[in-house]
């Protein structure tokens, strides 16, 4: 399975070169709920976030933790 990005309509998986951060196998599920809340009807196990929906200055943080305030944070504009 080629690494791509897990959000639906993620267009870092049309590059080569885009960071992607592998999702921890203790973090998978939490990172799921997270991901099927963005892709809606498009269930795909979560496997790679790129670094799209990182801010960074959030690398340091646990990254479920990250993607759920973006997503918050989206959601409010
Ligand atoms: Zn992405």
């Amino acid at each position: 399975m080629p690494r791509q990005c897990s959000v639906f309509l993620c267009t870092s998986k049309e590059w080569s070169n885009v960071q992607l951060f592998k999702v921890r196998e203790s973090e998978a599920h939490s990172w799921e709920e997270i991901v099927n809340k963005v892709n809606g009807n498009h269930k795909r196990k979560a496997t790679y976030v790129c670094v799209e929906h990182f801010r960074k200055e959030d690398y340091k943080m646990p990254t479920y933790i990250i993607m759920t305030m973006k997503m918050l944070k989206r959601n409010k504009e």
